[in-house]
């Protein structure tokens, strides 16, 4: 069994709160939410990080951004608007090696991080 949590997750060996699903990607919801709304996206394929991004993976990178789009219109977000952040590295506060978008609805946002 693979140790990445996020490739569990898709292989759906591990739970999880599944809000969105195509051929390459999938949503879920983040255990331990930080906005009312905060779910997770992320390329089926492994991809450790951002970082590891190779030309190969623009494609499953831009389907990652269609299926937070039609999250936000699906939850009522699309006029409001929403924020889409990704961490990268130790420095960047990323915790989990398989590259995912943090999917944040539901209280007005300022600028910057
Ligand atoms: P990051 O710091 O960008 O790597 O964020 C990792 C995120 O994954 C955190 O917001 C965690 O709450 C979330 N997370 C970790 N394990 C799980 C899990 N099993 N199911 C859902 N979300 C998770
Ligand atoms: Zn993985």
């Amino acid at each position: 069994m693979t140790d990445c949590v996020f490739c569990r997750i898709v292989a759906r060996q591990t739970a999880a709160d599944i809000e969105y699903e195509d051929e390459h990607v999938m949503a879920f919801k983040d255990i331990y939410p930080k906005a009312p709304v905060h779910l997770l996206i992320v390329p089926k394929r492994h991809i450790a990080s951002i970082a590891e991004l190779k030309d190969a993976d623009a494609e499953v990178i831009g389907r990652c951004f269609l299926a937070a789009r039609r999250l936000g219109e699906a939850k009522g977000f699309g006029e409001k608007g929403y924020r889409i952040s990704v961490n990268t590295g130790p420095e960047g506060g990323q915790v989990v090696y398989h590259v995912h978008f943090h999917f944040t609805a539901g209280r007005q946002r300022g600028h910057g991080a």
